[in-house]
């Protein structure tokens, strides 16, 4: 395969269609926003006249479904992996255009709430890298997470519009626009076959962005779904004058794909969420059909060609609505439709929480989608036989394994039974689905389980956001490393090299100064880089504990306080969270750390010592600056929550330290670096298990712990709050007499000496960095390029 080159008049030409087509006549007279509007759309408009390159044959083509693509900005990623940003750059500079400053101007596509999303995103940029045949499918919100600020300290959530219309990305298909039946009744006809008679039929749009791999010439599209009315107008209503009624069908169909449901980790069960999984699916299986019969083959020999990976349940109507294309419109047996589905879907698991595991109202299901119902039904039927023979007569057995139980339907045991391979995504957590969530079925098909440990794109989250760093390995090394991390194990040699940690500790300076810089102009505060960048970013969730990490800021402040001349380690702690709009204990956290920072960083006494930043509206654009500047990764979920997490991993991979208990990839992590470079600590999985089934009483916890019990006793006195007694209620009821289900207690003694053991290294200057050093040269397993060669390997590829 080899890479596009790029070609200095044709872009010069593409440019100058762009600006005309814009309505200017000279280039000069774009404002910067244009300049980025049309420098992307000449890059599209080549890259779609491209012959395209496929990822090679004779392997099974994967069609990855993802309710979220959380992509981030596009244009100086595309550049990047197609090789282009110099020569784009140089000509750029010929019109005192600066592409960095350019690329600025982007807004990103917010189409996912946090890690799942990400995962995805990372996931098409190595299918693409590896030569992994494959297409993402998604759905193209309007609306993406919502932008957050702070108000007096309170979450504020505004509209995220992130003007997908003008999206220079995107290119839309109209060839491939599907029509997606929904509602309506299941009749009988004489010989007793059932026949769906839907009540409304939608269309769905394809917009495609085109996903590029390193520098190899392959462009794959992330397809995602946009609804909207089939009949633009009802005509008769029309012709009698009613515009507005005739209109109507048409705005409820669009109301589709309006908006993303902000919720990371917790299911609401809400009539509108279904309905867009089911649009997605029934437009991403109508596409992957006609793809099949395009190429001319039959229907039996779908599982040969393709496979469809389920990024969660969220997708996972499309199981139903495959094998009612099967049995009902290409007439197949039961017996043959369920041989191919069967051989076609597989399931990632990403959580163990039961708040997070979807279950729907069996009247839902039925009113929406009664024939997929009916099918449901029908595998659940088949598969109590199953489960009757391997259990005769087991009541206790059948109700957990059941698809459809209570009155409610259950998407995991649906993915599980109907899937060929079911993986966990970290080592940890897969051993956790077989042993905690899924054993009865692990007895069944002990094959169908499997491992895949996430990872992230090296070439996002380290050549593109790290330059300068990137600059030094390719230097040092003269090796590809990006396509290839394993190669960044050349660098443990240099981990004792004087001037080679000299210049690895000048680049994380200098990454820190650009983001106190950033948050000088953005929030006012002065932050010193000579200080530890303590950094906290992921969503907002009891399990990741950001409550934990608020106490331990207690705890450094009234050391301060205490011990005001003592010589202590310059802290500037950061946080980056969203918390779902509804979600009220999560935006108490958030009140709570605003708050004490407010207190802390206008303590005369505590001067530059100690910082604390809330960087709103935390996403990729905001992890892209924070990660390079991170001295300590904060990984401190509550053993056995975490499934895998890639922020972990993100800034590991650049040179940062994690503090971190034994959950998710964390385990791994600590494998691979060695554990004199990580501070490992709290209670493991079993000890999480233990206490809780002993019985774990935080109140006499508390008692015992007299500087524990004044930290929250500052908080509760109405300190951090101007007297407010009752302004973190929400968040000290659950520490307290909620019983601290996540031991956010239970674990704060040891994290604090975790902490010290931090502050010990940090001292050591030499050692410190050359941790960081070994954090970066053995964290190369990490790619999401492993992580797609081990799904081939073990899952789309796997001799079956
Ligand atoms: C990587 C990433 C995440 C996931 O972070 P975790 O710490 O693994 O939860 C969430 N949001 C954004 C914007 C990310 O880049």
């Amino acid at each position: 395969m080899s890479q596009p080159k790029f070609n200095k008049a044709h872009f010069e030409a593409a440019l100058t269609r762009q600006w005309q087509h814009l309505g200017f006549s000279a280039a000069q007279e774009m404002n910067p926003h244009q300049w980025w509007q049309a420098v992307s759309g000449a890059l599209a408009e080549l890259l779609a006249a491209q012959p395209i390159v496929k990822a090679p044959k004779k392997q099974r083509h994967v069609n990855y479904i993802s309710m979220e693509f959380l992509v981030g900005r596009l244009t100086g990623n595309n550049l990047l992996n197609l090789g282009w940003y110099q020569g784009v750059s140089d000509l750029l500079a010929d019109y005192q255009i600066n592409l960095s400053e350019l690329l600025e101007e982007e807004v990103d596509p917010a189409l996912g709430n946090g890690g799942l999303g990400r995962l995805a995103a990372c996931f098409l940029d190595s299918m693409a890298t590896v030569g992994q045949s494959a297409m993402g499918y998604g759905l193209n919100y309007q609306y993406g997470l919502f932008r957050q600020s702070f108000n007096d300290g309170h979450q504020h959530e505004a509209p995220d519009d992130w003007h997908r219309a003008s999206y220079p990305w995107f290119r839309h298909n109209a060839a491939l626009d599907v029509d997606v039946a929904i509602g309506g009744k299941v009749i009988k006809d004489d010989q007793g076959q059932p026949h769906w008679q839907p009540e409304f039929v939608m269309r769905g749009e394809a917009w495609d962005l085109p996903v590029i791999g390193y520098q190899n010439g392959v462009v794959q599209p992330l397809r995602l779904w946009q609804a909207t009315h089939v009949h633009p107008f009802d005509f008769e209503l029309f012709n009698e004058g009613q515009f507005l009624q005739a209109e109507q069908q048409g705005i409820d169909a669009a109301k589709l794909t309006k908006v993303l449901y902000p919720n990371d980790n917790h299911q609401q069960g809400k009539r509108l969420r279904l309905m867009q999984q089911y649009f997605q699916c029934a437009c991403s299986v109508g596409d992957i059909l006609r793809r099949h019969h395009q190429a001319g083959r039959k229907i039996t020999e779908l599982a040969d060609y393709e496979v469809i990976q389920l990024n969660d349940t969220h997708p996972t109507i499309a199981i139903p609505e495959m094998l009612r294309i099967l049995l009902d419109e290409h007439q197949l047996s039961w017996k043959e439709a369920w041989a191919i589905t069967s051989h076609v879907f597989a399931y990632t698991n990403h959580t163990l929480m039961p708040e997070a595991l979807e279950r729907w109202d069996e009247k839902l299901v039925r009113g929406l989608l009664p024939r997929h119902f009916m099918i449901i039904k029908e595998i659940n039927r088949r598969f109590k036989k199953q489960v009757d023979k391997q259990w005769p007569g087991d009541e206790a057995v059948w109700n957990k394994l059941a698809i459809v139980h209570d009155k409610q339907v259950r998407m995991a045991n649906l993915c599980v039974v109907s899937g060929f391979a079911v993986n966990g995504v970290a080592a940890l957590h897969s051993e956790l689905v077989v042993k905690d969530l899924f054993p009865e079925y692990h007895l069944l098909w002990p094959n169908k389980f499997h491992n895949v440990t996430n990872g992230i794109t090296p070439r996002r989250w380290l050549k593109q956001c790290n330059p300068a760093l990137a600059s030094l390995i390719d230097e040092t090394l003269n090796v590809e490393w990006v396509n290839n991390l394993d190669a960044l194990k050349g660098l443990e040699a240099f981990a004792d090299d004087q001037a080679f940690r000299q210049r690895y500790r000048q680049i994380k300076h200098d990454n820190k100064q650009r983001l106190a810089n950033w948050i000088k102009q953005h929030t006012g505060i002065a932050v010193n880089p000579e200080a530890m960048f303590d950094i906290q970013i992921k969503r907002l969730h009891e399990y990741k504990r950001q409550h934990l990490g608020l106490l331990h800021v207690l705890h450094c402040y009234r050391q301060l306080r205490d011990n005001p001349q003592q010589e202590t380690v310059p802290r500037v702690f950061l946080f980056g969270a969203k918390a779902a709009p509804g979600y009220y204990l999560a935006k108490n956290i958030i009140y709570a750390i605003n708050k004490v920072a407010e207190k802390i960083n206008n303590d005369p006494l505590v001067g530059d010592r100690l910082k604390v930043v809330f960087i709103p509206d935390y996403r990729i654009t905001a992890a892209e600056m924070m990660i390079p500047a991170a001295d300590l990764s904060e990984q401190i979920s509550t053993a056995g929550y975490e499934a895998s997490g890639t922020g972990n991993m993100k800034l590991a991979l650049n040179g940062a330290l994690t503090i971190g208990t034994l959950d998710g990839a964390n385990v791994e992590i600590a494998e691979q670096v060695g554990e004199e470079n990580i501070f490992i600590f709290g209670k493991t999985v079993d000890e999480v298990k233990a206490l809780k089934a002993k019985g774990y009483d935080p109140v006499k916890l508390r008692k015992k712990d007299k500087h524990l019990d004044t930290l929250l006793k500052e908080m509760e006195k109405g300190f951090f709050s101007d007297g407010d007694k009752h302004a973190f209620d929400l968040l000290l009821n659950s520490l307290t007499k909620g019983g601290d289900p996540w031991l956010v207690l239970a674990d704060f003694a040891d994290y604090c000496a975790a902490q010290k053991r931090v502050e010990a290294l940090w001292l050591d200057k030499e050692a410190w960095t050359r941790a960081a050093i070994l954090n970066t040269a053995r964290t190369g397993m990490f790619s999401s390029d492993r992580s797609i060669r081990d799904y081939q390997s073990r899952i789309w590829q796997a001799k079956r």
